[in-house]
């Protein structure tokens, strides 16, 4: 069983505003594709500011976590949205860790996704286009986040099933 969860190792990746507003996600999902991992789950995001913040909640107390909720809402861009995947496959986490490279866009090597596409702003944000997940508990934490467990293709995690009666728009 852990070895079957190893071999399906889910992590979260995110293509953030600025790669949207810069015709990134061709190439982001060209890099990511090296990594040989499978994509499970993809869709497209308009960010609330409840998102984000549950997103960034263990950054919360640092002096930049106001301009980066507003980064991941889309509030500096014009793509109002981001992109969001569950990658899965052996090591997930640090292969598409690796692939992306440091957090600091200046520091991430020149081969990887945050040094080729990365910048830091004049405020000092680290726009760094994508986010991937950072270690098991937090790609748990984050796809049950952003994700119902029927838009992900393989089941990753437990799930249990309520009845609910809820008004939701289907097509006319
Ligand atoms: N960030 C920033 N300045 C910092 C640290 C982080 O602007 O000094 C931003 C950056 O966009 C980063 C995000 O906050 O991707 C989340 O920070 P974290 O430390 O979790 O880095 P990550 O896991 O994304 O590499
Ligand atoms: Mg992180």
């Amino acid at each position: 069983m852990e070895n079957e969860l190893h071999e399906r190792q889910p992590t979260l990746v995110l293509i953030k505003p600025d790669g949207l507003s810069k015709s990134l996600t061709g190439n982001i999902l060209t890099r990511l594709s090296e990594t040989k991992l499978e994509i499970a789950a993809a869709k497209c995001v308009r960010v609330s500011r409840e998102l984000a913040e549950e997103h960034y909640r263990d950054l919360r107390e640092k002096p930049f976590f106001e301009e980066i909720i507003g980064y991941l809402m889309g509030k500096f861009h014009d793509r109002k949205k981001v992109l969001a995947f569950v990658y899965v496959g052996v090591d997930a986490i640090g292969k598409v860790r690796d692939i992306c490279g440091a957090t600091n866009p200046e520091e991430a090597a020149s081969t990887t996704i945050r040094g080729a596409y990365g910048r830091i702003t004049t405020k000092g944000v680290y726009e760094n286009v994508i986010h991937a997940s950072s270690n098991e508990q937090e790609a748990e934490r984050e796809i049950k986040l952003w994700f119902k467990p029927d838009e992900v293709i393989y089941n990753i995690y437990p799930v249990k099933t309520v009845e609910e009666k809820v008004k939701h728009p289907i097509w006319a």
